[in-house]
């Protein structure tokens, strides 16, 4: 079982008595890599729960908490990132007790001296710029209709079919548009730091070299969706090609899929043309990065 393939329950689900005994066995020694495995993957919830909490209770002794949305979702996506890292490394580390395996897998970071360190490939200009539009999609819906366009040049109309919209769930989408494009972008950058002469050099590195940019762009692309959407890990996981043409067939679930197609560039290539619903022969999308709104 990979870390990414973990399907995340809710935690409503799970009664008190199921917790406490599930607590229990996470207390207990686990002797093999597939006890590990077996134990751990039943108690999922409670072990991001855990992990998330550990790392508000860090955020907040440090004086970087703050009561709100994005703070909530930094905490959650951390704590599912910390989550993986246990998972990997708790399979050579038995004999353990992974629940105290887990509390020194997150001690353990919060005590580096860069605690959130972060992949060195969003450090550069084009990183920076991709990390930025991506953790401010997590968090305001402008932001996330916007990587439709930033990152496959998908104008409203465009964005619309692809995602089978219909009615006002359709007509906000021009709204997000104007409102990214008037002042929502710009207050990105300057809440990022990034100047106009760097998106200027971003610019004319796109237009000079387009191919080598737009398949890193591509790879950024990925490393900053799998982190991001880890702020709404047991809300919309991954879904198959079936799946998803049901739910575009049967029209439901129009959150779903504006969330996590922007966030999934898998699930956007796998559902492309569902929305067209056979009307148009259309080649799969491919990463055209656009770094102006
Ligand atoms: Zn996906």
């Amino acid at each position: 079982m990979t870390p990414t393939g973990i399907r995340y329950i809710s935690s409503r689900e799970q009664t008190m008595q199921d917790r406490t005994g599930a607590l229990g066995r996470l207390e207990q020694v686990v002797s093999t890599p597939e006890e590990f495995e077996r134990v751990v993957s039943q108690a999922l919830p409670i072990l991001l729960e855990r992990a998330t909490n550990s790392t508000k209770r860090f955020l907040r002794e440090t004086g970087q908490w703050c009561d709100d949305v994005a703070h909530e979702k930094f905490a959650l996506r951390w704590g599912a990132e910390y989550l993986e890292q246990f998972f990997i490394a708790g399979r050579s580390e038995v004999p353990c007790r992974p629940l105290f395996l887990l509390d020194a897998v997150v001690a353990k970071q919060h005590s580096r001296p860069e605690p959130f360190c972060y992949h060195p490939d969003l450090l550069t200009p084009l990183g920076r710029l991709i990390d930025g539009l991506v953790s401010r999609a997590a968090i305001s819906r402008d932001a996330l209709i916007a990587l439709y366009y930033h990152c496959f040049g998908l104008g409203p109309g465009q964005v619309i079919t692809v995602l089978g919209l219909t009615g006002p769930a359709g007509q906000r989408i021009y709204k997000n548009f104007k409102r990214w494009r008037d002042s929502g972008w710009q207050r990105t950058m300057d809440d990022m730091g990034i100047t106009e002469c760097e998106v200027q050099d971003l610019c004319s590195q796109l237009q000079r070299h387009p191919q080598p940019s737009n398949s890193e762009a591509e790879r950024i692309i990925r490393i900053a969706q799998s982190h991001y959407r880890k702020s709404e890990p047991d809300h919309y996981p991954c879904l198959s090609r079936r799946q998803w043409e049901e739910m575009f067939l049967e029209g439901y679930g129009s959150d779903y899929r504006i969330w996590h197609l922007a966030l999934c560039l898998d699930c956007f290539t796998a559902a492309w043309d569902l929305g067209f619903r056979g009307a148009a022969a259309i080649e799969k999308p491919r990463v055209e990065f656009h770094v102006r709104p």
